[in-house]
């Protein structure tokens, strides 16, 4: 079944309503803020843990936990960091969030810095985002105008929020890459422990959150944590933003219940695979690092965190990318294995040296240039990437060439086979 409008968090987020503060009050913004935050902020967290969010920036770690991790006494100010550098490709939906429902942001950010002390937030926005930031600048400046942040404001609770706009690095979506960057210092992840809730930005607890977990926590409170725990699959509650892209009718973002069958969400919000089911290759589930998963094994896929991991891929961002048959999957990955390598920050040698020994490999595994013994080291190597790194990018490098080998051996092997037949036939 799909999502009831009644359980729509995003009203608007094909941008068809008044994005401004007061088409926000009328689809429900900052309606019970102040009633929230005199809960005090136990409370809040509470009521993030019993709703069971999961981070929506990819790791899908849980929101009320990470927040009960800050600090309830420290001398130093606490900060609240928004990681809005929507980089991995395929991800588009906290875009669509700023551009259109930037106030669900603002409102959200107030009671998360609240919950966890903050009286500062940041808002790290991807360097081409200059519309997002535009806009978002504006319902920033509509909120301090009203009184709803800022000093003194409305809710009792004073709340700065800046907008610190990125350079266009992928890895500044790292959490600590980033907070280097907002300090103003060259964007390369940190060593942890510390754990930014301990040491993060300025050396002091910070907690960095995905735009749309920020931006879900107003109507989780407004509709109770029980209301978002009872959308989605045990463990994998709530709605979620799925962006579609590659090979479909018509690619979209659109907000559905955690554990959709995948078929159901192309189908129905998609107009299906292009050529229709039966011309689908694979889909890469989660951004482009997660590993891609054969035709074979997506007819009864669901979409959640879990049912994912099972298959040895992810949900990630829930940012699909569909492959019709059309397509060059080895060339794909190889692609993807070109951007990985073009982003990687070079601090440590397995993830500086293997993304780029890893993309010339596969370039010449898309041609059929290769030994058939190289599929096993490539693979080798990219287990010596994967946990061997300060951050999750050699990770993200690795798992595409595994997901290929693990499902497209054959295809690798079937044009290693046709480039040595001609050129035999050439020698002959
Ligand atoms: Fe930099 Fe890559 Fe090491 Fe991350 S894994 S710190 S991107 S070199």
């Amino acid at each position: 079944m799909l999502l009831e409008d009644k359980d729509r968090i995003f009203r608007n987020l094909y941008g068809v309503h008044d994005s401004g503060l007061d088409g926000a009050r009328k689809r429900g913004a900052w309606d019970g803020t102040k009633f929230f935050i005199d809960k005090g902020h136990d409370w809040i967290i509470s009521e993030v843990k019993t709703s069971g969010l999961r981070g929506r920036g990819g790791a899908g770690f849980p929101t009320g936990l990470k927040w009960s991790f800050m600090p309830k006494a420290d001398p130093r100010p606490s900060y609240l960091v928004i990681n809005a550098d929507e980089s991995e490709p395929g991800s588009c939906k906290d875009r669509e969030i700023m551009r259109h429902d930037p106030h669900l942001l603002i409102e959200g950010a107030l009671l998360a810095g609240f919950a966890m002390r903050a009286h500062t937030s940041y808002i790290y926005i991807r360097g081409e985002f200059i519309r997002e930031r535009e806009r978002l600048q504006r319902a920033i400046d509509e909120a301090y105008a009203a009184k709803l942040i800022g000093k003194n404001n409305v809710h009792g609770w004073d709340f700065d929020l800046y907008i610190a706009h990125g350079a266009g690095a992928y890895i500044c979506g790292e959490e600590t890459a980033l907070l280097e960057s907002l300090e103003g210092r060259k964007g390369q992840p940190r060593l942890k422990p510390p754990f930014p809730a301990n040491v993060g930005l300025y050396g002091a607890p910070t907690t960095v959150n995905n735009v749309e977990s920020i931006a879900v926590v107003g109507d989780i409170l407004r509709r109770g944590g029980h209301w978002f725990a009872s959308l989605g699959l045990p463990n994998n509650t709530g709605t979620k933003l799925f962006q579609i892209s590659g090979h479909v009718n018509r690619p979209c973002v659109v907000e559905e219940e955690m554990g959709i069958p995948l078929r159901q969400l192309i189908d129905e919000h998609c107009g299906g695979v292009r050529g229709g089911w039966n011309n689908l290759l694979a889909v890469i589930p989660g951004g482009s690092s997660m590993p891609l998963i054969p035709a074979e094994e997506c007819e009864t896929l669901s979409m959640d965190f879990d049912s994912l991991t099972k298959l040895k891929s992810g949900l990630g961002t829930a940012a699909i990318i569909v492959l019709d048959k059309s397509a060059d999957v080895v060339k794909a990955i190889a692609r993807i294995a070109y951007f990985y390598k073009h982003e990687s920050c070079g601090q440590c040698t397995p993830c500086r040296e293997g993304t780029g020994w890893m993309w010339r490999v596969l370039e010449r595994m898309a041609r059929g240039e290769a030994q058939k013994s190289e599929i096993d080291k490539l693979f080798d190597v990219s287990k010596q990437i994967e946990g061997h790194t300060i951050c999750a990018l050699g990770d993200a490098a690795a798992w595409p060439v595994q997901g290929l080998i693990r499902h497209f051996r054959p295809e690798i092997e079937r044009r290693i086979d046709a480039y040595q037949a001609a050129h035999r036939e050439a020698a002959e």
